[in-house]
């Protein structure tokens, strides 16, 4: 039987995401047996992220800085937004490195099952940086499930009257995928392929 603090930081451990209760146990063992080595370098990564990360007030993104990296760089081309569901999606195209425009998280997806209304997405946050305007494109770049489809036709419509160009990713992206999974070769395809959205 275990002491109550490795219990402890197991069961905090098993709810990371792809982490079930086995590998959580797993994953405190080894801490516990490279203690001297790795915990204080995990200890140290895990405060910075709690003392120094904060959400972008204008896209969403998570950085050390607000307004985040990405807003604040002045080589981004300002007139196109790229809408992604999450931080995760965001990351994974900008690693692409293709896209040169800012972006917008919506924080998940329209979705009747889990009652996700439009009002608990950042939709009307969008809706005000293209009102604010400047704006030339919006990429709509949700993940390729009938969610993701959904919230973009959505946004779509709400976006209707601006005289911007909407596009969205080409569905080279498979169907069901998540843009977080992807290698980098088909999210820059998807990319470089993308759309008016009619
Ligand atoms: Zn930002």
């Amino acid at each position: 039987m275990a002491s109550q603090e490795i219990e402890d930081l197991a069961s905090a451990l098993a709810r990371l995401p792809g982490l079930g209760p086995r590998s959580a146990r797993r994953a405190v063992l080894w801490l516990v047996k490279h203690r001297e080595t790795a915990l204080d370098q995990v200890i140290a990564a895990l405060s910075a992220v709690r003392d120094k990360l904060v959400e972008c007030e204008s896209c969403g993104n998570v950085d050390t800085q607000n307004p985040c990296s990405i807003c604040a760089d002045p080589r981004r081309d300002v007139k196109s937004i790229c809408v992604v569901e999450d931080v995760a999606d965001l990351w994974a195209l900008d690693r692409a490195r293709l896209y040169t425009g800012r972006y917008h998280v919506l924080g998940g997806k329209l979705s009747a099952l889990d009652g996700v209304r439009p009002e608990d997405l950042s939709i009307d946050q969008l809706l005000g940086r293209v009102e604010a305007g400047g704006i030339d494109e919006v990429v709509l770049a949700m993940n390729a499930t009938l969610e993701g489809q959904t919230t973009a036709h959505y946004i779509a419509e709400r976006l209707e009257d601006f005289p911007i160009r909407i596009t969205q990713l080409a569905h080279g992206l498979p169907v069901g995928g998540e843009l977080d999974y992807l290698d980098e070769g088909t999210l820059a395809q998807a990319l470089r392929a993308r759309r008016p959205l009619s």
